[in-house]
């Protein structure tokens, strides 16, 4: 079968649509998975800071996120996947009725190109109010599973108060809901397309400046304990969602009385990707099952501590912790038995 000139212009255009369909919903997926773990803890980060404590957070898992992005939540009950879809095939139809229609009356390129380029336009900007609005819906989203992980109970909206800000968003602020009734649209962001009010946690005694509890009392000793209220965002995400805080090493005194003094090369950069064990590295070195005896190198002397999970060699004469491993089942097994 042979395409004429329009068919052939028709497939292409729509096989362009296409493309980029798959790419947007390929890219929103992205887009929206970061803003959700993004907003989960950042929301832990404040509301720990508002509390004055700061603890371990655990990491996001993959299927929360992907619970998160994929459910539908606006009362039509279409996802953003479906929302996509349904602008590239509306696209597509306006795309084939405009080219029929030109190669009927037979017109020039350029004003069929105009049209088109308008469509696109509609589209586009179809497309970007759906980011802005999914965006909007997932951080809150974040937020919200975070309140309920930190047992925050109440939350506060918070709308940015300028010239246009809509009315309804202007009457919401500052408004104090239960977390129990969050719904979003209703009493939750977002309320509307581009909305950019947001919440914040609500805890009596703090959010309303009644309290002070921003020094925390010891549960222990009764003591006032001094809060690392200038912990950045950064250090607390390191410290308390990733672990990776190597800091918290050194300093350290193992079993055998050898103060640690940093970490070699080789260990800094697992920790800065992601993988070394801290408390399995602690807890060989604090409580270790097993103290090989030192052994004598040339390039510096070394000893072994196999720990529960992790087994670590440090240097005895300088406290740098030289490397560290999973402890093996083996190795495990015949010292524990010896515990
Ligand atoms: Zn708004």
């Amino acid at each position: 079968m042979r395409l004429d000139r329009s068919q052939e212009l028709y497939i292409k255009m729509a096989r362009y649509v296409e493309e980029l369909a798959k790419s947007q919903n390929l890219n929103m997926r992205n887009l929206l998975s970061i803003v959700y773990e993004d907003s989960v803890y950042k929301t832990a980060y404040e509301t720990q800071k508002l509390r004055g404590e700061f603890s371990t957070f655990r990491e996001v898992a993959k299927r929360d996120i992907e619970t998160a992005i994929s459910k539908p939540w606006a009362t039509d009950g279409k996802d953003f996947s479906t929302r996509i879809w349904e602008n590239k095939a509306q696209l597509i139809n306006t795309l084939q009725t405009e080219m029929t229609r030109s190669f009927m009356i037979g017109e020039g390129a350029a004003p069929l190109i105009n049209r088109i380029q308008k469509r696109f336009n509609v589209s586009f900007s179809n497309a970007r109010r759906l980011v802005e609005t999914e965006t909007a819906y997932v951080q809150e989203k974040g937020m919200l599973d975070t309140y309920e992980a930190l047992d925050v109970e109440q939350y506060q909206i918070l709308a940015v108060l300028d010239m246009k800000t809509s009315d309804i968003c202007r009457h919401l602020d500052k408004k104090v809901f239960d977390k129990k009734d969050a719904k979003p649209g209703i009493t939750a962001p977002p309320f509307h397309c581009y909305c950019r009010s947001t919440t914040t946690p609500y805890i009596d005694g703090i959010t309303d400046g009644t309290g002070d509890t921003r020094a925390a009392r010891d549960p222990v000793t009764g003591k006032t304990v001094f809060v690392e209220s200038d912990l950045s965002y950064e250090e607390w995400y390191n410290k308390y969602v990733k672990n990776t805080d190597t800091g918290a090493l050194i300093g350290l005194k193992t079993s055998n009385g050898i103060t640690i003094a940093k970490l070699s090369k080789h260990q800094q950069e697992r920790a800065d990707i992601r993988n070394l064990d801290l408390d399995g590295i602690r807890d060989a070195l604090i409580n270790p099952l097993h103290i090989g005896e030192v052994v004598v190198k040339e390039n510096g002397n070394s000893q072994r501590f196999i720990g529960e999970t992790t087994t670590v060699n440090i240097n005895p004469d300088t406290g740098v912790v030289i490397t560290s491993w999973p402890t093996g089942k083996s190795r495990l097994k015949k010292y524990k038995k010896g515990k």
